[in-house]
């Protein structure tokens, strides 16, 4: 019998093994006539901060709106200045451009991949308001330093967290050491609903209040304080996510034990592994490895039925959607554009099986002994 192919994500099977759970909270919502800034955003705003430790949690339409709703709610616009990654997805810094403000890149620690703290005082001007690290694939970004730079420079701090939902530093939480924090629930997030979703997570009762001004058109109680947007976390999703919540820390964990499987079966390999920093906990939100022979492997298991993706090619200054036409400023950034070569994500999800995972090994495996192979013959 031919072995089935693994993809890249599970989120189909987890609806399955949820089915029953998820088809009833999603016909309760829907019975109960109430779909937007109804009982469900509200509980699972609740639960959320519960889970985030968090004063409050407020539920807008996206991971990137998160960002843009922060930015503007802190008073970011044109002519203020943003540190942050160029190794992140577009939308990073694309909410910096949509806010009016200027992203300024530093490059990535070579280990973590997150933005490196060490670089970051050299790119301040009078003109920076915030820093915004990523957590990158689920590891934290060096907050302490972070949080310590944005003190002495009286700079506010906004957490990326797209990836990072249920990461922990070494003796510091998320949300702990920064203004707000970002999250994004598209669907191959670590929690995720059936489209897109997001919230913010803060200790700020002020932010949030703002932000919930601002996902709703600027209004609150019938009239518009200021022009906003519309951007709400529909209530089918809010309920979704009360499901998925409960078994986010369940599947962190899943996805550590499948680390672990990864980097035992590719210890021997020429590649680089995963870096997490001691008393960190990394929740993999990807498992990328690095390899001078990226786009082979990346061929070589797809021709085994084998999905492995890259995050991120490009790097977001070399894009071809840069906008060129609005500022910013791009320091030297070689270990980014050293990654955006070499990386190479393996299938991570928790519903992937040991024995998946030891296929998926096997075929890294197999091409890396071809490859030496090529090699000594070309000697
Ligand atoms: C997914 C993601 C976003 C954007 O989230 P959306 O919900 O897709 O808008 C922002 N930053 C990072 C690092 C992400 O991975």
């Amino acid at each position: 019998m031919p072995e089935s192919n693994i993809g890249f994500y599970g989120h189909v099977k987890q609806y399955h093994n949820l089915k029953a759970e998820i088809d009833q909270a999603i016909l309760d919502v829907l019975e109960s006539g109430s779909y937007v800034l109804g009982p469900q955003l509200v509980k699972f705003e609740e639960e959320l901060a519960r889970y985030m430790k968090t004063k409050e949690t407020v539920g807008v339409n996206s991971g990137t709106d998160a960002l843009l709703l922060v930015f503007l709610a802190l008073g970011l616009g044109p002519g203020d200045e943003v540190i942050t990654t160029s190794n992140t997805f577009f939308a990073t810094a694309e909410a910096i451009w949509l806010a009016g403000a200027t992203p300024v890149f530093v490059d990535s620690d070579p280990r973590t991949r997150n933005i490196d703290a060490s670089k970051i005082e050299a790119a301040i001007t009078p003109k920076t308001r915030a820093i915004v690290p990523v957590h990158l694939y689920g590891l934290t970004a060096d907050m302490p330093a972070v949080a310590r730079i944005a003190k002495a420079n009286n700079l506010f701090v906004v957490e990326d967290c797209a990836q990072g939902i249920g990461a922990r530093g070494d003796r510091f939480a998320i949300g702990e050491l920064s203004d707000a924090v970002c999250l994004s629930f598209i669907i191959q997030k670590n929690l995720g609903c059936f489209g897109d979703g997001g919230a913010v997570a803060t200790n700020h009762k002020g932010l949030a209040a703002e932000i919930r001004k601002l996902r709703n058109h600027g209004s609150m109680k019938r009239s518009h304080h200021s022009i906003g947007y519309n951007s709400r976390l529909d209530d089918i999703h809010a309920a979704v996510l009360r499901v998925k919540l409960k078994r986010v820390d369940e599947w962190s964990e899943r996805r550590r034990e499948i680390a672990r499987l990864y980097d035992q079966g590719l210890a021997n390999t020429p590649m680089t592994l995963p870096f997490t920093p001691p008393g960190y906990e990394h929740v993999y939100h990807l498992y990328v490895v690095d390899s001078d022979g990226r786009d082979g492997l990346q061929a070589y298991l797809q021709s085994k039925g084998i999905t492995a993706l890259t995050h991120y090619p490009i790097a977001i200054h070399q894009q071809e959607g840069f906008p060129w036409g609005r500022p910013a400023r791009v320091g030297s950034l070689p270990v980014t554009e050293e990654s955006a070569a070499s990386v190479l994500s393996l299938p991570m999800y928790p519903e992937l099986t040991n024995e998946e995972v030891g296929r998926v090994i096997e075929e890294v495996m197999n091409w890396t002994a071809s490859r030496e192979a090529l090699s000594r013959q070309a000697v």
